[in-house]
C-alpha cells in the first residue's frame, strides 16, 4: 500500500469531525494528524487526542522552530499541522488525514505532490445552521462568525479533487473510505514504499521551513 496525504476539509459544522472519528474506528490503515490550535478546549475534547491546545505564545515558538508543515488563522484563532505528527504517521505506513480548513488546504495542495483532496458538504444550510447552533460552547457573536466563514469556506469546493455529501453519516464515512481505496490503488502511485516516505518527508521538510512566518 502506498501511504496517501489526504486532506478533508468543510464548514465547521458539516460533521467531518463525527465522519473522521468514524473513520479512525474501522480504518487501521489510516492515522489522523492532531492539529495544534490556539483555540479553547471544548467540552469532551482531550488535550493530545483531539487537539494540541497552545497558548498564544506557544503556538507561535512552534512557527518560529519551523514546526507547521502549514498553519492557518481561522477566526480570531490559529491551527496547524506539525510536520511530527505527519512523520509519525506516514513512518507507521499508515494514510495520513489532514482535517484542515481551506488555506491550509490550499497551501498543502500547491506544495506536495499527489495529495489527495476532499471536501464534505453539508446536506443543507439549515443543517449546518442546527449543528452549529447546537454547541453550547458557541455564542451567537461565534456562530455568526462561524456561519460567514460558511459561506466563503464552501465557494472554496471546487478546488477539491472529490466532494462528498453529508446527507447520511454512514454513507459519507463509506464515501470517504472508498476514495481513499481507489486513490491507493492509482497505478502512478505503486511506487516503492520507502521511496515514497522518503519524498513525502523531504517536501514536509521543505514545507515547513518555507512556512516559516
Ligand atoms: P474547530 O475549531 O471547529 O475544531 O476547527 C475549525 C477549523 O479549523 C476546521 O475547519 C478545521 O478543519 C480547521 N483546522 C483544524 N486543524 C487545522 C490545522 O492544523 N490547520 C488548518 N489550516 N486548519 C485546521
Amino acid at each position: 500500500m502506498t501511504p496517501l496525504l489526504v486532506i478533508l476539509s468543510a464548514p465547521s459544522g458539516t460533521g467531518k469531525t463525527t465522519i473522521a472519528r468514524a473513520l479512525r474506528t474501522s480504518r487501521d490503515d489510516v492515522g489522523f494528524s492532531i492539529s495544534a490550535t490556539t483555540r479553547a478546549r471544548r467540552d469532551g475534547e482531550e488535550e493530545g487526542v483531539d487537539y494540541f491546545f497552545l497558548t498564544a505564545n506557544a503556538f507561535q515558538r512552534k512557527i518560529d522552530a519551523e514546526e507547521f508543515v502549514e498553519w492557518a488563522r481561522y477566526g480570531k484563532e490559529r491551527y496547524g499541522t506539525l510536520a511530527s505528527e505527519v512523520r509519525r504517521i506516514l513512518d507507521s505506513g499508515k494514510h495520513a488525514v489532514l482535517d484542515i480548513e481551506i488555506q491550509g488546504a490550499r497551501m498543502v495542495r500547491e506544495r506536495v505532490a499527489n495529495v489527495v483532496s476532499i471536501f464534505i458538504l453539508p446536506p443543507s444550510a439549515e443543517a449546518l445552521q442546527e449543528r452549529l447552533a447546537g454547541r453550547s460552547t458557541e455564542d451567537d457573536e461565534a456562530l455568526a462568525a462561524r456561519l460567514a466563514l460558511a459561506v466563503e469556506e464552501l465557494e472554496a469546493a471546487p478546488e477539491y479533487d472529490y466532494i462528498v455529501v453529508n446527507e447520511d453519516r454512514a454513507q459519507a464515512v463509506a464515501d470517504v473510505a472508498g476514495i481513499i481505496d481507489a486513490e491507493s490503488h492509482r497505478a502512478s502511485r505503486l511506487t516503492d514504499l520507502d521511496a515514497t516516505i522518503e519524498r513525502l518527508g523531504d517536501e514536509l521538510e521543505n514545507l515547513a521551513r518555507s512556512t516559516k512566518a
